[in-house]
């Protein structure tokens, strides 16, 4: 099944809903960064997070990054930013570390990503200064921080729900599911108390997924009696937009000497994306060049 994600408005067009499926792209991730269990499940969160703060960008060149830097945690910084499209892409300081379960027998992301930290959210339209924002962890498990951002940042009262669940003998990644549900201004308090009450079921989607219901089922379910209808679906993959120019910009962003001293020890380079793993190799010719176009742009002023 392909992954999907879906916006939604119910209880009277006052609640706007956000759902994803995302068992693909997680996958991916999990692919590409071999990642631990663990590892997984953190990062497959803050993925759909972020495709789901994609999908509501407006213009083809807007996007939003989120970080997540814990303190006491072993992921170092998380870093996911996602397309208008919904593509995310996204990366962790730590792939590989694997943590016993927590007493309730689950991954225990919060331990991996840290108990203390920030959250970063940077919104950047492609010119002029990107708006950041950011807030304290509550709690690193990932969902509970995002709505306390929401809150804190953007004075938005929020229901997030992320879940990625990992067969833990095989570590594949059995379904990946969030939601976003959001009040409107003026929502009535019968409805947020109705919302309220329903996390509950919220929580249920990864494990309606699991078990084979499709996401349009399974987000009907879970707001029964609101009479959801579905205004936008997309469909969320795992995409890096690197490129040779960018590695460039990125290579000269580490300053001169480092790159003199690439060509006297190393005589090239070979940089890989922290995104997609792809590599890079610069010979010594190419590393000359960059630094020439780099004085010559210089000098011009
Ligand atoms: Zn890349």
């Amino acid at each position: 099944m392909k992954d999907k994600l879906l916006h939604l408005l119910c209880a009277d067009d006052m609640v706007q809903v956000c759902a994803i499926s995302a068992k693909e792209l997680v996958s991916e991730a999990k692919r590409i960064h071999s990642l631990s269990m663990v590892a997984t499940a953190a990062l497959g969160r803050q993925l759909m997070m972020t495709s789901m703060m994609g999908s509501r960008l407006k213009n083809e060149s807007d996007r939003v990054s989120t970080i997540l830097k814990g303190n006491d945690g072993y992921a170092g910084s998380m870093v996911c930013t996602a397309f208008p499209d919904a593509a995310v892409k996204g990366c962790t300081g730590d792939a590989e570390t694997e943590l016993p379960p927590t007493p309730e027998g689950k991954l225990d992301v919060a331990g991996y990503v840290g108990h203390t930290g920030k959250l970063t959210v940077v919104r950047d339209a492609g010119h002029g200064d990107p708006y950041v924002g950011v807030c304290n962890l509550i709690s690193g498990e990932i969902a509970l921080d995002f709505a306390e951002y929401y809150a804190a940042s953007e004075q938005q009262p929020s229901l997030v729900y992320l879940g990625v669940r990992v067969d833990v003998e095989t570590g594949t990644v059995r379904s990946a599911g969030g939601m976003l549900i959001q009040p409107m201004p003026g929502c009535p308090d019968e409805v947020i108390a109705d919302l309220t009450e329903r996390s509950g079921r919220v929580s249920e989607l990864s494990r309606k997924l699991d078990e084979g219901m499709t996401l349009d089922d399974a987000v009907s379910e879970i707001l029964s009696g609101l009479s959801p209808r579905v205004t936008d679906t997309y469909e969320p993959v795992y995409r890096c937009d690197c490129s040779r120019e960018r590695i460039e910009s990125a290579l000269l962003s580490v300053g001169r000497d480092e790159i003199e001293d690439m060509i006297q020890k190393d005589g090239g380079a070979e940089v890989s994306c922290h995104f997609c793993n792809k590599t890079y190799r610069f010979s010594e010719a190419e590393l000359r060049a960059l630094l020439r176009a780099a004085e010559d742009r210089g000098s011009d002023g």
